[in-house]
This record gives structure tokens, sequence and C-alpha cells, in this order.
């Protein structure tokens, strides 16, 4: 992200974060409750780099946050080297996982994948300082929160996008910032 490239004040993370209103929700995944079949569900019908990991689909609370990348490796190496794991295994992000019946299937233990610090804003933070933090921490992602509920997520090419579209319409908005 170039310095030279400014947003005015006005914009904030919840006009650049997505999904939008007409888009698809935000594709989340529970720290609990999920098998590996809808795990391996949700990676072949998206194409997402990472998902934020919540507390419940009910609460949307922020836990952490899991690489794409990461999940394919450590479902694939779960099925491949731990006995027994099938699609209805049951995933758990969480640090201590509850007793499982005799009779179930053994459980996926993913939390050592999970990001538990990803860099999150509020709706309401004003691009120039999320792109000031993207810009210093090299950020690739950055999730948005209201009231400790995630909203949505901004990428990197999300804000060089929203860049785009602001200079073909409207240059002063970003010299005069
Ligand atoms: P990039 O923006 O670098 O292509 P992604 O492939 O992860 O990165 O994201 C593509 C688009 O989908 C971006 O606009 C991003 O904001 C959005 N997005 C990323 N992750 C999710 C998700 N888990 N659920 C919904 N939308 C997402």
């Amino acid at each position: 992200l170039e310095t030279k490239e400014e947003y005015g004040h006005k914009t904030l993370a919840q006009d650049v974060m997505r999904p939008r209103q007409s888009d698809p929700l935000l594709v989340v995944l529970t720290q609990e409750g999920m098998s590996v079949g809808e795990i391996e569900g949700v990676i072949a019908d998206t194409d997402y780099s990472g998902f934020p990991v919540v507390v419940s689909q009910e609460s949307q609370r922020l836990v952490g946050f899991v690489l794409r990348r990461d999940l394919v490796i450590s479902l694939d190496n779960a099925r491949k080297r731990q006995d027994g794991v099938v699609s209805a295994s049951l995933v758990f992000f969480l640090e201590h996982v509850p007793p499982q019946p005799f009779s179930g299937p053994p459980v996926v233990k993913l939390r050592g994948i999970l990001d538990l610090s990803p860099f999150t804003v509020t709706d309401h933070t004003p691009m120039a300082i999320a792109v000031d933090i993207f810009r210093k921490l090299g950020l690739r992602q950055c999730l948005v929160t209201h009231n400790g509920r995630l909203l949505g997520i901004i990428t990197k090419k999300d804000i060089l996008k929203h860049m785009a579209q602001m200079s073909n319409r409207d240059p002063d908005s970003i010299l005069f910032n």
C-alpha cells in the first residue's frame, strides 16, 4: 500500500468491509459443533484465504482467524494420520475439548492453527487509521466488529480496490483529507 494514496476522513471501515449489504453472508466457522465434512464443504464451496472462527453463529463473538491453507493441511493430515477420523468427526478450536461419547468417532483438535489475536477494527474506524495499521503491521486482512459482534472483513485487496474506485470517481476526496 502506497503512502501517497490517502483516504479521506469520511471513509469508514464499514464502507470498505465485506460482505456488502447485497452480498452473501460472512463465512465463519464455529469453535465447536462443526464436523470435518462440514468444514471441508465450506472449503470446497468458497475460495476465501481464511475464515473467522466465532463462539457460535448466534453470538458472532470472535475467537480467532484460521487460514484456508492451514485448515486444508490439518484436515488432510487428520484424515490420513489420525485413526478413525471420518466426515462426522467433530472439529474443535477450543482449548479444552468437552468429554465426548465413547461411541462417537474421534474428534479433531485445531486450536493449534488458530490465530487467537487477529487484527480487528470497529465498523466506525476511519479507513485512514485502518490503512495506516495495514501498512505498519503488513496485514493481509483485518476483521470488523460492532459491540463485540463480528460484522465483516477487509483484505488488502479490498482497500486497493476501494482506493482505485475513489480516485476514479472523486480525486478531490483523496487530495483534501
Ligand atoms: P483477496 O481480497 O486478497 O482476494 P480473499 O480471497 O480472502 O482475499 O477474499 C476475497 C473477497 O472476499 C474479499 O473481498 C474479502 O473481503 C471477502 N472475504 C474474505 N474472507 C471472507 C469470508 N470468510 N466470508 C466472506 N467474505 C470474505
